[in-house]
């Protein structure tokens, strides 16, 4: 198939992006982070004291904001910032950000802009249900919560991040909640979406079921 789409959606730490990255090396496809677009607008928000809980006070400085992503890094008004999106001060409050409709429409134009005439896998929460409805495979990533806790505790630490396990458990739990019952594309699986449940798998399994699937829906 000559250009295609990969829609690889999920809740937070069900190893989406660990996964598209592999299987963007492996296929030869573009790689795109969604949720660290919603994570730089976030930053944005904090950096420059923006009320994120006001929808109209985040819209007016909406157009002061670019998002870049230039060998894998992401640049937010020409600075990277690819660390400072990880931290957990972002993750904290980039549920909040990603709810406004306005912010949404910013970066979902930017996703189908950027995937235009590609052969593209995305990851995110609504990149099968309304990003790409039409999307030639769609994924959708589960784990329980505990796996998925127990990941991202691991994954701080390997970044010198020490956050504790409770503490991670309660913010991912808050984090589902908050995507999966906002008004505007709430995190759901699409009707026609595969459900991979990666808590009994590590990362060579996960990624030999997508490659799997990828190779029987898209025949490449
Ligand atoms: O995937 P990641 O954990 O980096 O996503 C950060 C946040 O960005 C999510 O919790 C969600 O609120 C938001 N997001 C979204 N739609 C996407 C990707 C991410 O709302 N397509």
């Amino acid at each position: 198939m000559e250009n295609y789409i990969i829609a690889l959606d999920g809740p937070a730490g069900s190893g989406k992006s660990t996964i598209a990255k592999v299987i963007a090396k492996n296929f030869g496809l573009t790689y795109l982070d969604t949720g660290a677009m919603y994570r730089m607008v976030a930053l944005y928000m904090l950096q420059n004291n923006i009320n994120f809980f006001d929808e109209n006070a985040v819209e007016s400085v909406l157009d002061n904001i670019t998002v870049d992503i230039i060998d894998e890094k992401f640049i937010l008004n020409n600075e990277d910032v690819s660390i400072e999106i990880r931290t957990p001060e972002v993750t904290k409050i980039v549920s909040a950000v990603s709810a406004i409709k306005a912010v949404r429409i910013k970066l979902v134009d930017l996703q189908r802009y950027i995937s235009k005439g590609k052969k593209v896998i995305l990851d995110g929460r609504d990149i099968g249900t309304v990003v790409f409805p039409n999307a030639d495979l769609k994924v959708f990533l589960i784990a329980s919560a505990e796996e998925r806790a127990k990941r991202r505790v691991k994954d701080y630490l390997s970044r010198g991040i020490i956050e504790e396990f409770e503490t991670v458990l309660k913010d991912i739990l808050e984090r589902d909640n908050t995507d999966s019952t906002r008004k505007e594309s709430p995190l759901k699986k699409a009707e026609d979406a595969v459900e991979v449940d990666t808590s009994f798998m590590n990362i060579e399994e996960s990624i030999k079921a997508i490659s799997d699937l990828i190779q029987n829906k898209i025949g490449v």
